[in-house]
């Protein structure tokens, strides 16, 4: 039977008190003693995520639901006036653990890892109550989806601190195993889970397939992306991308790899390495576009690190980049840490560098925007002149998708430089003139057809449902990568 810890009152109170009485007497019970708003208080657990420490406290003081639990929380500390846009649960938690939100957020929430590479306020401090509005949006949302428990863990927590909870370090896509206990995961699919305690979901919890734990194990790859993610967790405040990126750069240009936004003849891609690096299954589980990506197709989200000056996507994508690149967890950190650094010191490499990236910014947000001239301008924060001025430099010329008079660019440069058609059927295609094809084809440098192409290949990768933006859940990942090496043949898809 569990037990539980207060910060105060110091009360301890069994399971059976609960069974005894109901959520409503339970609470004339506190009013009685204590005042109406007084709420029993748990000391946070050594890496106990704070979503679990919300369904602590809503079992200890016997509420039915979160919502009535954050009602609770907000009239315990008189904040009813605040909005609710400017009220994080997470500072909720932080005031009911009695810890300053900064110490809160670093040591119980996900936002060290989530923010630990970003463009969004790099300087701003992890848990920070500079940007509200940041907590509240991002303060306490789940890294992957499913809550993830280790049964030993469960067993020695209760025998030690008289209660199960969930485990931060658990939770980090990549984990697949207890790090202590090194036995595979349970998991539940619902992340509700975390307001339950880790024992009561053993019955109803699957177990991370104990195959795929011993391939994952072995691969020094995976040991270096959880090493950089335990590395990044102990940061209070995040790196900024554009450092990192020209970090990760350097060490892929150093490697022989393509940094450039558009395909290279002999040039292998970051995203090829990773997906032959990594095995399969593993891979499903952390950034399932991968394991089926086309080989020596660019996937911007992943190949996009090297050379976008804003987040290429999440911060799995830099990590899962810095496995392959650097040759242990700790010369990955290194680098990225003193990224900043390094190109501050160094200012001919800085005018170099940035010499090289705005060329690679310009192709980039011009994929990104799909090649509308006005749009890059805003991008880029250029005026719209200047911008145009730049595109037509480099031979990309504006284009329209769709329009209401019928006019699509797009799909008469697709048809005439991709598809290989004459000029008349891509003007057709297009629904343009032949003067208006020919500007386009006068408009267009030697680079265009390469950047239309990743311009198809970025299109080709959309919209093809939610399992390609997040990681999947083992069993989800077991169907996926199956099916995905069947069709590309990923050489790691026996693991
Ligand atoms: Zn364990």
């Amino acid at each position: 039977m569990e037990r539980f810890c207060y910060a105060r009152p110091s009360v301890v109170i069994r399971d059976s008190l609960f069974v005894r009485i109901g959520s409503k007497q339970f609470q004339n019970f506190i009013g009685r003693n204590y005042g109406m708003t007084m709420l029993f208080r748990p000391t946070p657990l050594p890496e106990e995520l704070d979503r679990g420490y919300l369904g602590r406290i809503k079992r200890i003081n016997g509420f039915q639901s979160e919502k009535e639990t954050v009602a609770a929380m907000i009239s315990q500390f008189g904040m009813q006036l605040i909005s609710r846009r400017e009220l994080s649960c997470l500072e909720l938690l932080s005031l009911m653990a009695n810890q300053p939100l900064e110490q809160f957020a670093r040591y119980h929430s996900t936002i060290p890892i989530r923010r630990a590479i970003t463009s969004s306020l790099p300087d701003l401090p992890h848990g920070s109550t500079t940007r509200r509005s940041l907590l509240c949006n991002f303060g306490m949302v789940a890294v992957r989806p499913g809550a993830y428990f280790c049964t030993k863990c469960v067993s020695e927590d209760v025998a030690f601190h008289g209660v199960s909870y969930w485990r931060r370090d658990h939770q980090v896509p990549g984990q697949l195993w207890c790090p202590k206990h090194v036995i595979p995961l349970n998991y539940l699919e619902n992340d509700e889970a975390f307001l339950r305690s880790p024992s009561n979901c053993i019955a109803d919890a699957e177990t991370v397939p104990a195959a795929w734990v011993d391939g994952a194990r072995d691969n020094e790859h995976v040991s270096r992306f959880t090493g950089i993610a335990s590395g990044l967790f102990e940061r209070t405040s995040p790196l900024d991308v554009k450092f990192v990126a020209l970090a990760l750069r350097k060490r892929a240009m150093s490697l022989g790899l393509n940094t450039v936004a558009t395909p290279v003849k002999n040039k292998p891609l970051l995203s090829d390495l990773i997906r032959d690096s990594f095995p399969a299954p593993w891979l499903a589980t952390v950034f399932p576009s991968l394991v089926d990506k086309v080989k020596g197709q660019i996937l911007n989200r992943v190949d996009g690190v090297l050379y976008m000056a804003t987040s290429a996507s999440s911060v799995w994508s830099y990590i899962l980049a810095a496995s392959v690149l650097y040759a242990s967890a700790d010369e990955a950190l290194n680098g990225l840490f003193s990224a900043r650094k390094d190109f501050i010191d160094e200012p001919k490499r800085k005018r170099s560098a940035r010499g090289t990236l705005d060329r690679q910014v310009l192709v980039t947000a011009y994929i990104e925007c799909k090649g509308r001239q006005v749009l890059v301008a805003e991008r880029l924060a250029l005026p719209l002149h200047q911008a145009v001025s730049m595109l037509r430099e480099a031979g990309l010329p504006n284009l329209v998708l769709g329009r209401s008079d019928g006019k699509n660019s797009t799909a008469a440069a697709d048809a005439f430089y991709l598809d290989e058609k004459s000029f008349d059927e891509s003007a057709r295609a297009g629904g343009l003139t032949a003067s208006e094809m020919a500007a386009l084809v006068r408009c267009s440098g030697v680079d265009f057809k390469s950047t239309l192409s990743a311009m198809a290949g970025q299109r080709s990768t959309r919209g093809t449902g939610v399992r390609r933006t997040r990681g999947l859940m083992p069993q989800e990942a077991r169907n996926y990568f199956e099916k995905s090496t069947g069709e590309t043949g990923h050489p790691s898809g026996s693991v």
